[in-house]
């Protein structure tokens, strides 16, 4: 089932961009991408009045750092002005340690599973709830991530985890990954390192990014 629509209410973020944490690893605040890496020649992603937008064409933006265990902020807007390319609209997503996806897309009039919208593990768990502001309003993400532990013999120990605040509103609490994110086919994990890069995916759609860290 659909989950229930909520209105948020007004986040302080739509005055102005936050900032980060004193103690927080800022990797970006609107000044420039150094801390990302934006593959060979891709122009798919570019730094436009202070904010990081995707435009069609390109690969993943991914961070230079490698992370496991963490805290991570994001804000995300679908332009006003920009109609996005897909079916489903405005895809896009975080992807933890490059392989464990919270889903980001456009929910407004472009209805999709529940389990493949914003908030959603994509393909694993809807969220709890649909509280997306609409185009042209910058949503938040505020993922609480656990990365998996794996035996010397590879299996799982303990499987990757996630809470997602979106918008201030918990729509996953503490939940588990079935393994790295998939699209039509069952998820399975592959041991991997302690620590990755976290990607930012581009699904060929325009979207603004801000405030990340
Ligand atoms: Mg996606």
């Amino acid at each position: 089932p659909q989950p229930p629509v909520v209105d948020p209410g007004t986040p302080s973020t739509q005055v102005k961009a936050g900032t980060a944490p004193a103690d927080a690893i800022v990797l970006f605040d609107g000044s420039d991408l150094s801390k990302w890496r934006t593959g060979d020649g891709d122009a798919a992603w570019r730094l436009v009045d202070g904010v990081i937008e995707s435009v069609p064409g390109g690969g993943y933006l991914t961070t230079r750092e490698s992370f496991g265990d963490c805290q991570l902020h994001l804000e995300w807007m679908v332009p006003e002005d920009l109609e996005p390319r897909g079916g489903a609209g405005a895809n896009s997503g975080v992807y933890l340690m490059g392989q464990y996806e919270v889903q980001i897309l456009r929910r407004e009039d472009r209805p999709t599973y529940p389990d493949g919208m914003a908030g959603s593990i994509y393909a694993q768990h809807p969220p709890l709830a649909a509280p997306d502001l609409p185009k042209g309003a910058w949503n938040t993400f505020d993922i609480l991530f656990t990365a998996p532990r794996f035996d010397e013999d590879g299996s799982v120990k303990t499987p990757a985890s996630c809470t997602v605040l979106f918008n201030g509103i918990v729509v996953q609490n503490d939940v588990d990954f079935f393994g790295r994110t998939a699209h039509m086919r069952p998820a399975a994990y592959a041991r991997h390192p302690d620590r990755l890069p976290i990607s930012i995916q581009h699904h060929g759609d325009t979207l603004r990014f801000r405030n990340i860290w």
